[in-house]
């Protein structure tokens, strides 16, 4: 790909850019601030969610940790509750992790290299571009699905984006064409005018401060680039949990067995539960076996009503089951408590799928 670019071009397209973005941009809490935590946590919450669903969590977030020393002293649990809703407890537990990390070995401040930025926790190469561009000004181009789909369609660069090869050209091209006396705004301005103007599809070229550069758009290829993303077959799954009642009306919550599903459960607390094949009931109790010495022959499995659950290609089926018990099990990493209170616990949303299928029957 190479794009039309003699060096006063790309100066005179650098400044068109710029200046749209510092007329039009979206006021964002994040942006109003320098504060290299305040940009850390957006950009971590930012991961692969809207900002629409963002933005309450952020606002929370940083009223209960405004800073990296009150995020690195708070229980993990505590900061994992937040997450709660919006599905980032993977992203939750890095945050704090990383507080952690900077809190004792950086000072309380974000790292200023790449090189320190990438091995903090749920900190790859995008994410530390972006902090690092926009807190301290370090001139790292940043490159995600918005900024490749607007460069493909400048350089009208075919094909599969994602694919190796393209993505390492994408990426050239994204560090030759960075604004470096000023690369958080050019990032930035890359990344809005993907998400608002240079949209997947029908993109609004009439209001594009770059068309006149645009191979896409004088090729009229704009609705073709970049090419559609070949789907994964959506995989099946079927999960059996146990909600295990006591004559207290008490049930049982596992953390981390190691035997179940991690992605689903994002190891947060979770009813016991194993992905069954063809006889959930027996697979169930062969897990309540093994897991927590219950034995077999002595329970009863009432089904209850099933919940779906999907998680990128995957169609989950939740199989919850009853299984009352005069005693519950006390094992290391378990905890009992009323089933109404689960929730008070950092679980994920498989798991209040689960409690609100069996709170309606139990
Ligand atoms: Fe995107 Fe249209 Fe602008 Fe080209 S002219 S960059 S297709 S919005």
């Amino acid at each position: 790909m190479k794009l039309p670019f003699t060096p006063r071009a790309r100066a005179r397209f650098q400044l068109c850019l710029l200046a749209w973005y510092r007329a039009h941009r979206r006021a964002l809490p994040w942006r109003s601030s320098r504060d290299p935590y305040a940009i850390w946590v957006a950009e971590i919450m930012l991961q692969q969610t809207r900002i629409a669903a963002v933005l309450p969590y952020y606002l929370r977030f940083l009223k209960l940790f405004p800073t990296v020393a009150s995020l690195a002293r708070a229980r993990e649990g505590h900061v994992l509750r937040l997450g709660s809703g919006l599905g980032y407890y993977t992203r939750a537990r890095n945050l704090h992790r990383a507080a952690r990390e900077l809190f004792t070995r950086h000072d309380e401040q974000f790292p200023r290299t790449l090189e320190a930025a990438l091995a903090l926790p749920g900190v790859g190469r995008y994410t530390a571009a972006a902090i690092l561009s926009i807190a301290y000004g370090v001139p790292l181009a940043v490159l995600d699905g918005n900024v490749a789909r607007v460069l493909a369609r400048l350089g009208a660069l075919r094909g599969d984006l994602r694919a190796p090869r393209r993505w390492r050209l994408l990426a050239e091209t994204a560090q030759q064409l960075l604004a470096r006396e000023a690369p958080g705004d050019w990032n930035q301005a890359l990344m809005e005018l993907g998400e608002t103007v240079c949209t997947p599809q029908n993109p609004s070229c009439g209001a594009c401060p770059v068309s006149r550069w645009c191979r896409a758009r004088t090729g009229k290829l704009t609705n073709s680039i970049p090419a559609p993303r070949r789907k994964r077959a959506a995989v099946r799954v079927r999960i059996a949990a146990a909600i295990l009642r006591d004559p207290r009306g008490r049930t049982l919550l596992v953390r981390d067995p190691g035997a179940h599903d991690r992605v689903l459960f994002s190891r947060l607390w979770q009813f016991p539960a194993v992905e069954v094949a063809r006889h959930p009931k027996k697979e169930l109790a062969a897990h309540l076996r093994a897991t927590l010495g219950l034995r077999s022959a002595s329970l009863q499995l009432e089904a209850l009503p099933i919940a779906r659950h999907g998680v990128t290609f995957r169609n989950i089926t939740l199989m919850p089951y009853l299984v009352r018990l005069p005693r519950l099990p006390r094992r290391a990493r378990t905890r009992l408590l009323p089933l109404s209170g689960v929730t008070r616990l950092p679980v994920s949303s498989a798991t209040r799928k689960l409690a609100a299928a069996a709170s309606k029957e139990c």
